[in-house]
């Protein structure tokens, strides 16, 4: 903690970032350590348990050259096998030096140089008895066969932890991924039944470090026997210059750790450690991380070089094992687009085939909510904002230039989303259509939500500082963690933004196809509708003629001849002479319909408010015997539409309002709701309704749902009339009854423009 004082209101791991663990002057007792100068071998720094370690003390190593410790026959042996290797940026076991003379012990001897010095470490040997000498080999080929038969990444890291406490003996192992920004997360886990799991814990980046990181990167293992140890320090000779230098000890497997890993250490419960990094085609992809948590744990030098190399196995094969994922996902991905556009080709709604079946836009895709906005209109699947706050993304969504859109920090590049985070912190979108409002967006959850406690998270943290020691509960890790991914979800992967934009193409193909076939389709019908008014035109004029001739014919027959006729003859007569009146009726209303569809439209712009005005007076003045009251709405707007088929419009409606009405009072309301654009105007009665099933059918020419002479007759074309005369304003017609309550028909204008409508 050399450069700023740490206390506890500002204490956290990441302090550790600027403690300079690689500089800190003292080992780990579980060795001793001598700092040479090359080539005389001359000893110019020692720990200072050379006395019980090697049997000299550190006065009467310091000045001197190292076959004072290791006699002359083991010093030549070790000049020739510095002779030979290079050492620089490494830590190298040189050699198993035999019995030294003053000692009945035998060491392992490791060499590294640094800063143009020689490092020397020395080890206790252990007897090859353990059982991992014996077996060692055979365990580790068949873990190798083992893991490759592994299905996923996950069962792969089960399979190493458990190999790896199988071979250590630990009472804890861990995997340790790395995400993007350095905070990690367990992934797999072995440990002894009693203890509580770790699985799932995430921990921010600051909890391990940069210069920690940095250090795992370099060596292959990084093992503290007892997290209790008390530092050995370095010390010098204080004539020599050198000596009181601090050395790198980057490469020292003896190096001692930062006071503040130690203290966290303890407060998990944690005895011993090693920990060893898994690197993915060359770089830092996580940790295995052993732990003990009952007593202090050294491991032999033998013992973890065999765990070395199967660490160095993992880290081959895992990246074999993670693209393997990466390749079966994007393989279930292909085989989903394809299913998909097939889908979209076999049945009408194509938008149907992406929500309904099995294989849909949500089920292979790693996202757990959609949203799809198409045709106006909004579905949602899975588990998304709420449909208000959909609209609202999609009104930001749409500014944006990108067809494909995508985002794994949806707080940061839209603030507006905070409320509903929790479902929506990732988000990838894709356009579906020329135009910007139709798209499909994708929802990943906030991580957070996919975290397991390992406690209670509510809890206030102690963060304390007993005997100078400062102490951090591991929970603190957790809620660092938590305000580093607050707003993040997983991020998306390329072979998802490829299997959007694949689809945004497969469903502009469909739209365009489609498109296509509706043009030609209604090309197709335009032309045939107008051959169908022509024919029921040229027919219902045409047929008007001969009509008239029966007609009258049948008139000179009952005035010339009608005294010669019995009555039942005379009878005939009447029904002939009504017969052709209703035909002549008839022929009147196709005419009439088969030039609404005909005939351009006169578009002018009109005084709606006027032109019902007057409608309603015209009928009024012919049905005086009528209690008739007609209500019409002020400021009704002007409209550029067709004088002539919309007064024809509202004379149908109001007399059919009227004549369904069974009241004393008959009371019609017209207006408009301008509020909304087209504006929908409406014509309620208080008659006797009409029920559901019949609302399609009334428009229906011909079609009457009464007898031929009740309420006052008609043809049944009334309203077939009015249909075309609103479709042929581009416009829609509905309605909506109460059987003795009374009807109100609702219809639209749509050939109106912003700019014609006013208000008188
Ligand atoms: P018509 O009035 O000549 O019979 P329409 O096409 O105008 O033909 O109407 C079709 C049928 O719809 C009518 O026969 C009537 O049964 C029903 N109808 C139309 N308007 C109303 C209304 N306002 N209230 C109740 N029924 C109605």
């Amino acid at each position: 903690m050399n450069s700023q004082m740490v206390t506890a209101t500002n204490v956290d791991i990441s302090n550790c970032d600027r403690e300079q663990i690689h500089l800190v002057g003292a080992i780990q007792p579980h060795g001793a350590l001598l700092v040479l100068t090359e080539p005389d071998l001359h000893i110019v720094q020692v720990s200072a348990n050379t006395d019980s370690f090697l049997g000299f003390q550190a006065d009467a190593l310091l000045g001197q050259t190292i076959d004072v410790l290791l006699g002359a026959a083991n010093t030549e042996i070790l000049l020739t096998k510095l002779d030979g290797a290079d050492l620089t940026d490494m830590l190298e076991h040189l050699m198993i030096l035999p019995c030294l003379p003053h000692l009945d012990a035998r060491f392992h001897l490791f060499g590294n140089r640094t800063d143009g010095l020689l490092l020397l470490e020395f080890e206790l040997a252990v007897e090859m008895t353990q059982t991992l000498e014996n077996e060692g080999f055979s365990h580790l080929r068949d873990t190798i066969h083992k893991l490759q038969k592994t299905p996923s990444l996950r069962v792969f890291l089960n399979v190493a932890v458990e190999a790896v406490r199988a071979y250590t003996g630990f009472e804890r192992v861990m995997a340790y991924q790395f995400d993007a920004e350095g905070s990690g997360e367990v992934v797999a886990e072995a440990k002894d039944p009693d203890l509580e799991t770790y699985l799932s814990l995430h921990y921010p980046a600051s909890d391990i470090p940069a210069p920690a990181r940095r250090l795992f990167a370099l060596s292959p293992l990084r093992h503290l026997p007892n997290v209790d140890y008390i530092p050995i320090p370095l010390i010098s000779n204080s004539q020599s210059g050198t000596g009181s230098l601090s050395v790198d000890l980057s490469y020292s497997f003896l190096r001692s750790v930062s006071l503040m890993y130690t203290g966290y250490l303890r407060n998990m419960g944690v005895k011993a450690t090693m920990v060893m990094p898994l690197l993915k085609d060359g770089k830092l992809w996580g940790l295995i991380s052993c732990m003990n948590h009952s007593v202090p744990k050294l491991l032999s030098y033998e013992n973890r070089t065999k765990v070395e190399l199967l660490i160095q196995m993992l880290s081959m094969l895992m990246g074999d094992r993670e693209r393997l994922d990466y390749y079966a996902y994007r393989m279930s991905l292909n085989l989903a687009f394809e299913k998909l556009v097939s889908l979209m080709g076999l049945v009408d709604n194509f938008h149907k085939a992406l929500l309904a079946g099995e294989t849909n836009l949500l089920s292979t895709i790693d996202a757990e909510g959609l949203a799809l906005i198409a045709d106006g209109k909004l579905t949602l699947l899975g588990t998304t904002p709420t449909e208000e706050q959909v609209g609202l993304l999609a009104d930001w969504l749409s500014q944006k230039k990108e067809v494909v859109f995508s985002t794994h920090r949806l707080v940061h590049d839209f603030p507006e989303s905070e409320s509903f985070c929790s479902v929506a912190s990732g988000l990838l979108s894709v356009r579906i259509s020329r135009m910007d409002s139709e798209r499909v967006i994708w929802f990943r959850p906030e991580v957070l939500r996919d975290v397991h406690w390992a406690g209670d998270p509510n809890k206030p943290v102690e963060i304390s500082q007993i005997n100078q020691e400062i102490r951090l509960q591991p929970r603190t890790s957790f809620a660092l963690w938590k305000e580093t991914v607050h707003g993040q979800s997983r991020p998306w992967l390329v072979c998802e933004l490829d299997y959007a934009s694949r689809l945004r193409r497969a469903i502009l193909d469909v739209i365009v196809e489609r498109s296509k076939l509706l043009a030609r389709t209604n090309a197709e019908l335009e032309r045939s509708n107008q051959e169908l008014d022509s024919f029921a035109y040229a027919t219902s004029h045409d047929l008007k003629e001969p009509l008239r001739g029966i007609h009258n014919f049948v008139e000179f027959l009952k005035e010339e001849e009608g005294g010669q006729l019995t009555e039942r003859g005379l009878q005939r007569i009447e029904t002939i002479l009504r017969l052709a009146g209703r035909m002549d009726n008839m022929l009147d209303s196709l005419l009439q319909y088969s030039r609404i569809g005909r005939n351009e439209l006169d578009l002018k712009t009109q005084s709606i408010g006027a032109l019902v005005g007057q409608t309603a007076e015209l009928i009024l003045q012919v049905m005086p015997e009528q209690n008739v009251s007609i209500q019409i709405q002020p400021l009704l707007p002007y409209i550029r539409c067709d004088r002539i088929r919309v007064a024809m419009i509202f004379h149908n409606l109001i007399m059919n309002a009227i004549k369904y009405n069974d009241r004393v009072e008959k009371k019609i309301e017209i207006g408009c709701d301008a509020s909304i654009n087209p504006p929908v105007f409406f014509v309620r009665d208080n008659g006797i309704g009409i029920v559901q099933n019949q609302h399609e059918l009334i428009f229906h020419l011909f079609r009457r749902l009464h007898g031929r002479n009740e309420y006052g007759g008609g043809a049944g074309a009334g309203l077939a009339i009015v249909k075309q005369a609103v479709h042929k304003h581009g416009g829609r017609i509905w309605l909506e009854s109460q059987i003795g309550m009374g009807s109100t028909f609702y219809f639209t204008l749509t050939t109106m423009r912003d700019a014609d409508r006013e208000y008188r």
